[in-house]
């Protein structure tokens, strides 16, 4: 059903990987009880071999995290990566959060002259298209803190 409210909605493009609430956005991971390893999708738990992976425990991750890597990315995302245009160059960085994880995502809100190994970032969103009633679909992002 339409949404009648002037606000436009933000919708997730995929719905479990992140969530958006008052307290902004949040990658949802997931622990493991046995290692105490931390991954992302939260149904993702492929993350070590010889671990009997019990005791998996959903957790957001925090809002913000630090800057591990990034690069300038020139060519599109594969599918199902959509826009509505051509979004090259961009910056992609890789954010190391405290929960022990390291998360790659489109770095906004910026350039590559504005990113700084170790500098604070938040998670946020990126637009990728609206649909057919006008709401933005969006993936997570992340963005310099500014302090
Ligand atoms: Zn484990």
């Amino acid at each position: 059903m339409a949404n009648q409210d002037t606000k436009q909605e933000k919708i997730a493009a995929l719905p479990d990987l992140f969530q958006m609430g008052d307290d902004g956005v949040h990658l949802r991971s997931a622990r493991c009880g046995t290692c105490g390893t931390c991954f992302f999708p939260e149904y993702h738990e492929q993350h070590r071999p010889d671990c009997s992976r019990e005791g998996v425990e959903k957790v957001l991750l925090s809002r913000t995290g630090r800057l591990a890597s990034y690069t300038i990315q020139c060519y599109m995302p594969p599918p199902p990566f959509k826009t509505e245009g051509d979004i090259t160059p961009y910056p992609i960085g890789m954010v190391e959060f405290s929960e022990g994880i390291q998360v790659v995502g489109i770095m906004v809100n910026c350039t590559e002259d504005d990113l700084e190994l170790g500098m604070a970032v938040e998670t946020t969103t990126f637009t990728l298209y609206h649909d057919e009633q006008g709401q933005e679909i969006v993936t997570w992002a992340f963005r310099p803190v500014n302090d």
